[in-house]
């Protein structure tokens, strides 16, 4: 199998439909390799999950029964967080804000305990580095709780980043790697004859919505 890194993608032309945290993060990569890149999306670029999400890096604490596969990737992809967060600030000159306190997830009700403790079993059976602690702990650790708790599990490996910064950061690096070339990443596209180009793109994406919707 070639070394990823040896592919030559300096002659690549490629269009990447969606601007959120994958498609810029692809084109950031791509753009670095030489390659010309395009990015559409049918709305403001990095206004999709990427804007609504919380940012959580939470392999651990959100490992499910029948995911074992996901979690190995997910704390594979936590270890390259510190690393790829650096790469990224400077190649952008932007901090994404990567909190490595670790993560609470919060038992208000002796319920909550329960469920809690239960997931916990699960996930210290594959190994994952999560313990409860108390509420005084709990309370120590983040004294904005509220008054009133039973406990919580504490998650040290998983963190935190901003999503909307990372997705500032991604296109800022996207357009500082591709800068000299075309047009490479382009918001709110569809419905201007600004770009001729990009309506024609903006009707292949079309399709695509148009056949997803036909099948669900
Ligand atoms: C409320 C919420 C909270 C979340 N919290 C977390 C979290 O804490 N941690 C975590 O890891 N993940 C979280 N997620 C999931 C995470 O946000 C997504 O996995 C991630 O943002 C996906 O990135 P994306 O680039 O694939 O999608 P998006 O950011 O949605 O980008 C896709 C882009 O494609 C565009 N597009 C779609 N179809 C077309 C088309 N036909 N033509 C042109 N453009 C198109 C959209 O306009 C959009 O801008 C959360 C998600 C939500 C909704």
């Amino acid at each position: 199998m070639p070394d990823r890194l040896s592919v030559n993608t300096s002659k690549a032309k490629v269009v990447i439909i969606g601007a959120g945290v994958i498609g810029l993060g692809i084109a950031w990569r791509l753009a670095v390799r030489n390659a010309s890149v395009v990015v559409f999306d049918r709305g403001a670029a990095g206004a999709g999950a990427s804007h609504a999400a919380a940012g959580m890096l939470a392999a651990c604490a959100e490992a499910e029964p029948s995911e074992e596969a996901l979690v190995t990737l997910g704390r594979e992809s936590q270890a390259r967080w510190p690393a790829f967060a650096a790469e990224l600030q400077q190649a952008s000159g932007m901090d994404v804000e990567l909190r490595p306190e670790g993560t609470l997830v919060v038992a208000l009700t002796a319920d909550d305990q329960e469920r809690l403790l239960h997931q916990l079993a699960f996930a210290q059976k594959l190994g994952l580095p999560l313990g409860w602690i108390s509420a005084a702990e709990a309370r120590r650790r983040e004294p904005h709780l509220a008054g009133k708790l039973s406990g919580a599990v504490f998650s040290p490996e998983d963190h935190q980043v901003d999503n909307r910064k990372l997705v500032a950061a991604l296109r800022t690096a996207a357009e500082a790697a591709a800068s000299g070339r075309a047009p490479r990443i382009i918001g709110k596209c569809c419905g201007t004859t600004t770009f001729p180009r990009c309506a024609q793109l903006c009707e292949i994406s079309g399709r695509v919505s148009a056949r997803d919707a036909s099948a669900s």
